[in-house]
């Protein structure tokens, strides 16, 4: 049957047995004949159109052109490291460039022959050249072709080197697609095809890889576009669906003394109305019967930890208890220090429980949570173990989402027979594609508002050999008081390496930073917790002027004083989490800088990240540009999924899409909530084998 034959295993390929199937699983997670074909093109060459040299006019580009190659030269001195030379046609001439594969260059092209070459275009020295461009032997029968598009694959060096290059792999998936005798089975209803204008699945399938135009190229995309998003809506609106009928939620039915005590005698600030209209969500949620699960977003500095705390005080008001979550310890000590002082004269009991809370202190906290005595537990991963149970735990609150899987906030439902509300924060600016695509099956909050009177953070992005600049500007900033972070990366794979960085960058601070006068603190992932936790204090009691750091402090710091945020080679950094540093700044009443440092050689990729930070302050252009950088790339050997393991589709570019498939399949679901109708059973048979959720949810509720 036609299935099973998309289901073998890709080693069973002709051109493909066990060494290259390995390869194959490893570098392009293709395991099945069905992988194979899912592995679409990221682009085509269109071999119908010969261009002239003068034609050129924009770098990034593909161009074909026709012409002869010469004055070719070597370049290097005690060897050759390169060698360019000129591709001339009736309209002008062009520089090419190789860096590899020289000797075989040297040889490769007879100055009287004509060539065929395909390239990307790109800009150097203010010229345009190509760089290690595709050239074959001009064969004046072959080309042009006519309508004849080649799909260009993504693979890897790896693959590459063992015979797997975009070509071969594009033969591959030809064999497959002849190979395949009966139609690839549909996996949509047929009416709904009708109704979308969408070609059959069998046919795109064959299409996305063969097309004979642009035109077959466009359909066959939306089509598996559609496709891709609509399993993906159905398996976030189908989780919503269930979880609206029958989880109960425990009903908050009134807003009590604490809440009033606190909102009319100690709040410090008056609420902005992003936060009221949050705290509004929020108590909507609460009193509804259905258990909340909210996401709220709110750029860092936006004052999510006092819309935690009402609606904690709404839960403890109805009798229940409540958790904070936070992903590393620095930042639930933080929590809990300014929750603490939030509540110094409110009748409510809190306490710290992390991985380094004493064995003595852990238990009458465990008793106390048990009993119901206490009320409001704060801490890190610490508080899904097994051994902490609750009286009656309503509220749970993650902040820093991103740092926390799906699995561990399932683990709080274990804690209590009624699943607790879920409030999960997070400083990450989603851009609305993706809130729909990852976080679809929660309900969305934003703080779209900073507090008032808050200064927007000046960026600057210096050369490291600008560092002189860098300390004058230091010092002047330390005598007018203010504090400065430097924060250094750290990566997994170089994690050696980066720590003996930030000792030598530390040990010249000194050297430009000398004691007494000037005190500077060091804090690091790998140090103990006492240790992080003393040297930080130093820095938040105002004792230390400086604070050398790697990212642990990336989220959740909370101190005003601290005006300059330093981070060493920013470019090593990704675009979310320099926004998350600079967030660190400017909580005060001064203005705030940040300054990025980088050496005067920068990847495109690089430079952009710079220049965006140094352009905006607003999350939400930032996390879409970031989303751009990462999204389906254009570069040979980088994977096509984006984010969130789209094959085809493109969150910049699908807004529209998603947003219109997403009402689709909530029309669907509507019309027939369990797909029990007979046009509806392909899809459910294809869902329920791919995602494997049941639609057996209808008893309930
Ligand atoms: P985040 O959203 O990053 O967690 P915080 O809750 O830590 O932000 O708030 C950042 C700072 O802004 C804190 O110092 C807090 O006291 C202050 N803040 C929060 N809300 C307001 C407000 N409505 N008016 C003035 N200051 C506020
Ligand atoms: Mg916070």
């Amino acid at each position: 049957m036609e299935r099973n034959l998309l289901d073998n295993k890709i080693e069973y390929l002709k051109g493909v047995g066990p060494k290259r199937a390995e390869l194959l699983n490893k570098e392009l997670d293709i395991y099945t004949f069905g992988d194979l074909l899912f592995h679409f093109p990221f682009r085509y060459i269109d071999k119908s159109q010969v261009h002239k040299i003068s034609e050129i006019n924009s770098d990034q580009v593909y161009y074909q052109l026709i012409g002869k190659v010469t004055q070719m030269q070597s370049h290097g001195k005690q060897r050759v490291t390169r060698i360019s030379a000129n591709f001339t046609d009736e309209s002008g001439s062009i520089e090419l460039v190789w860096f590899k594969g020289l000797k075989w260059i040297k040889t490769r092209f007879e100055p009287d022959k004509k060539y065929v070459l395909f390239g990307k275009a790109s800009v150097f020295n203010n010229q345009f050249n190509f760089v290690h461009p595709d050239i074959e032997d001009y064969q004046p029968d072959v080309i042009p072709v006519g309508e004849s598009l080649e799909g260009v694959y993504s693979t890897t060096e790896k693959l590459k080197n063992n015979g797997l290059g975009s070509k071969q792999l594009a033969k591959l998936i030809k064999n497959l697609l002849s190979q395949l005798s009966q139609t690839i089975p549909e996996n949509l209803p047929k009416s709904m095809l009708e109704k979308h204008r969408l070609m059959g699945r069998n046919q795109a399938l064959h299409q996305i890889h063969l097309p004979r135009n642009q035109k077959d190229i466009q359909a066959a995309t939306l089509r598996l576009k559609f496709e891709e998003y609509f399993f993906m809506q159905l398996n976030m609106l189908l989780r919503k669906r269930k979880r609206e009928a029958f989880s109960k939620g425990v009903v908050f039915q009134k807003v009590g003394n604490l809440v009033n005590l606190f909102y009319k005698h100690y709040l410090p600030f008056s609420l902005t109305n992003a936060q009221k209209k949050v705290i509004r969500e929020i108590r909507h949620d609460l009193g509804s019967g259905h258990q909340m699960n909210r996401l709220l977003q709110g750029d860092v500095g936006s004052g999510k930890t006092i819309v935690a705390l009402m609606a904690m005080l709404i839960a403890l008001d109805n009798g229940y208890q409540a958790a904070l979550m936070a992903p590393t310890e620095i930042l639930a000590v933080q929590h809990y220090h300014s929750l603490k002082e939030l509540l110094s004269d409110m009748p409510v009991k809190i306490a710290l429980l992390t991985g380094s809370t004493k064995a003595r202190d852990r238990k009458p906290i465990h008793e106390s949570l048990e009993d119901g005595s206490l009320q409001i537990i704060i801490g890190t991963h610490a508080l899904i173990e097994e051994k902490v149970k609750f009286k009656h735990l309503a509220l749970t609150i993650i902040d820093e989402q991103h740092r926390f899987g799906v699995a561990q906030r399932a683990r709080f439902w274990e804690k209590t027979t009624t699943p607790p509300h879920m409030l999960v924060m997070t400083a990450t600016p989603i851009p609305r594609t993706l809130a729909m695509t990852q976080y679809g099956d929660l309900d969305i909050s934003v703080i779209d508002e900073l507090p008032p009177g808050r200064k927007p953070v000046k960026t600057i992005h210096l050369y490291h050999s600008q560092r002189l600049r860098l300390i004058s500007f230091m010092k002047k900033q330390i005598a007018e008081g203010r504090q400065i972070y430097i924060v250094y990366p750290l990566i997994k794979e170089s994690e050696k390496l980066d720590l003996i960085y930030l000792q030598e960058g530390y040990e010249s601070l000194l050297r430009d930073f000398p004691e007494p006068h000037y005190r500077i603190c060091v804090v690091h992932g790998q140090m103990k917790a006492e240790d992080k936790e003393f040297e930080m204090q130093r820095f938040v009691k105002g004792q230390a002027h400086i604070m050398v750091a790697t990212t642990v402090i990336e989220v959740g710091v909370n101190i005003p004083n601290a005006s300059v945020m330093v981070i060493e080679h920013a470019d090593r950094f990704g675009l979310s989490q320099l926004h998350q540093l600079r967030g660190r700044v400017g909580r005060g009443a001064d203005q705030s800088y940040c300054i990025l440092m980088t050496d005067f050689k920068l990847s495109a990729d690089g430079r952009k990240r710079m220049s965006t930070m140094v352009r905006t302050t607003d999350g939400f252009e930032i996390a879409a540009v970031d989303l751009e950088l990462r999204g389906p790339g254009e570069t040979q050997g980088t994977r096509q999924s984006g984010p969130v393991g789209l094959k085809i589709g493109n969150l910049i570019k699908d807004e529209k899409l998603i947003k219109h498939v997403r009402a689709v399949v909530n029309q669907m679901l509507d019309d027939d909530p369990h797909l029990l109708k007979p046009e509806n059973q392909n899809t459910k048979a294809f869902f329920i084998s791919q995602f494997r959720q049941s639609f057996d949810w209808g008893q309930i509720g």
